[in-house]
């Protein structure tokens, strides 16, 4: 795994600051970046802004028109280089990626609002998927030409994820970022390209999910779609390929969650507190992974929450730029409305239990505890930084971890006990994807935690696995004897 950078040790810090301070007044100009060039005065122009300070204009992005689309298809096709080119190309990006850190970092810090912290995290994650996707590059056949749709909460990790797999089996790739993180791509695929990805082999084409992500995944020249992102768009896309599509053609698709912590009353608290911040509110709760509903036993509770909401209290939310920061924006105006929309009606139905200030101005919401009886109560991921709190007593385990399962999701799910024999238990119970014991349920290291998840939280093959890759390669047809 990349080594990435400690920024606790002031000599490193000192150097990603040098590295970054250049690009802190950038101004990006991207677009499509298709097999081959061409001049189209019908794109839409449209300005990126940082959340954090909405007058800090990041640069602009020129989506894919019509015509870049249907070039882009007739132009698309397998990479059919030799596997061990592919792989060494592939290893090649990874080092153009630490090359260019400092413009990396400021452009996740400037047009996604996340931390530095978080940016190191990232294209840690980023270098790591082409790393090891570039080990299972095999002369086994690809698929074709996979579509490739990422969200905005990992512009650079999973956008570069979801194309290296692809790339590794040999396919061609149609990329389309997500509109709010189109710079981020925009600056990956160039480095890709540079890398020694040809360019019919992958192609960029930033524009909105319903024009451009709807032609992508409903054409039939395309052999698969990998996506990242909610689960109504999931299933828009899946409805799309079904009508369109060759009805072999895969859909890769990694959604949301409704995700559980138990905390029982053999945790340590010190220990819980932490995981259960980090957790929930981490990236301004912005992680698939994130922690929405926490269970705490009932004879503990008192104690954890006084904690919680006092180490609540030590957060300190700003702008992501600085270091000190520990929460910052959330992505957009529209993403902070629906949030303060779930947080208002809770707050009408008197079920705050603590809240923070907001800082005044960019896209802030304030991290909350809201008082709910079980996840039964939440109908949709609120995708921020709210924990909702319930309260469980020793003989309701497995009601707790009923409702869990029933909510369909099941991405990561948290645990916190000193009770061996109730690990096995939740363990064998629960329908999750990767499931935490005694740590925060954030955070998966490609390579030795496969991330991935259950039901309605994905269709699986879990990403930074051995079974990824494979899923991108045509299988064989093997047909019954007579
Ligand atoms: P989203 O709204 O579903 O968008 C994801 C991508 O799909 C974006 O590129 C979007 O484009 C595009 N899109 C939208 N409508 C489309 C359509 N009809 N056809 C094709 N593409 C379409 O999700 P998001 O808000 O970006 O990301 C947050 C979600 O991702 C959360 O639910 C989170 O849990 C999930 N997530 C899951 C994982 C995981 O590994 N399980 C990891 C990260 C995030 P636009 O940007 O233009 O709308």
């Amino acid at each position: 795994n990349s080594r990435g950078f400690d920024l606790r040790d002031p000599m490193e810090l000192a150097q990603v600051e040098q590295a970054r301070a250049p690009w802190a007044d950038h101004r990006w100009q991207g677009g499509p970046l298709l097999a081959a060039d061409r001049d189209d005065g019908s794109r839409d122009s449209v300005e990126q802004v940082n959340p954090a300070r909405p007058n800090d204009r990041v640069g602009t992005v020129r989506f894919a028109s019509g015509d870049d689309i249907a070039a882009a298809l007739d132009a698309a096709g397998p990479w059919q280089d030799a596997p061990e080119r592919r792989a060494e190309v592939l290893r090649r990006a990874a080092d153009l990626y630490e090359d260019h850190y400092g413009e990396l970092f400021a452009l996740i810090g400037r047009e996604a609002g996340k931390s530095m912290f978080d940016a190191v995290a990232e294209l840690r994650e980023a270098v790591d998927f082409l790393r090891y996707y570039a080990t299972f590059a095999t002369a086994d056949a690809p698929r074709g030409v996979f579509t490739c749709i990422s969200p905005w909460n990992f512009p650079l990790a999973i956008f570069t994820g979801q194309i290296a797999a692809a790339l590794a089996a040999g396919n061609g790739v149609l990329a389309k970022p997500a509109e709010t993180t189109s710079l981020i791509a925009w600056r990956a695929t160039q480095l890709l390209h540079e890398a020694g990805v040809p360019r019919h082999a992958l192609q960029l084409l930033p524009g909105e999910g319903r024009v451009v992500g709807t032609a992508l995944s409903s054409d039939p020249r395309v052999a698969g779609v990998c996506f990242t992102g909610s689960l109504p768009t999931a299933q828009a896309i899946n409805r799309a390929m079904a009508a369109n599509l060759s009805p072999d053609a895969p859909l890769i698709a990694e959604t949301g969650g409704l995700n559980a912590m138990i905390v029982d009353s053999t945790a340590l608290p010190e220990q819980a507190v932490r995981d259960i911040l980090a957790s929930a509110f981490q990236s301004a709760g912005q992680r698939c992974s994130a922690l929405r509903v926490l269970y705490v036993q009932e004879d503990v509770e008192d104690r954890i929450l006084t904690m919680l909401h006092g180490a609540m209290d030590e957060l300190r939310m700003g702008d992501p730029w600085h270091l000190e920061t520990d929460v910052g924006p959330v992505i957009s105006e529209a993403a902070k409305q629906g949030i303060e929309d779930h947080i208002a009606r809770a707050r009408s139905e008197g079920r705050i239990l603590h809240r923070l200030k907001t800082p005044g101005r960019g896209h802030y919401v304030a991290p909350v505890t809201i008082r709910v009886g079980g996840v039964e109560e939440i109908e949709k991921e609120i995708f921020g930084p709210v924990l909702h709190v319930a309260r469980f007593d020793a003989s309701e385990l497995d009601r707790v971890l009923g409702a869990v399962n029933a909510s369909g999701y099941g991405l990561t799910f948290g645990l916190h006990t000193r009770i061996d024999d109730r690990v096995q238990h939740v363990d064998s119970r629960l329908n999750v994807g990767n499931l935490y014991v005694n740590r925060n349920q954030i955070g998966a290291i490609v390579g030795s935690q496969p991330f991935g998840g259950e039901g309605l939280s994905g269709t699986g093959p879990k990403a930074g696995g051995p079974h990824y890759v494979p899923r991108f390669r045509a299988v064989p047809i093997t047909r019954r004897p007579a």
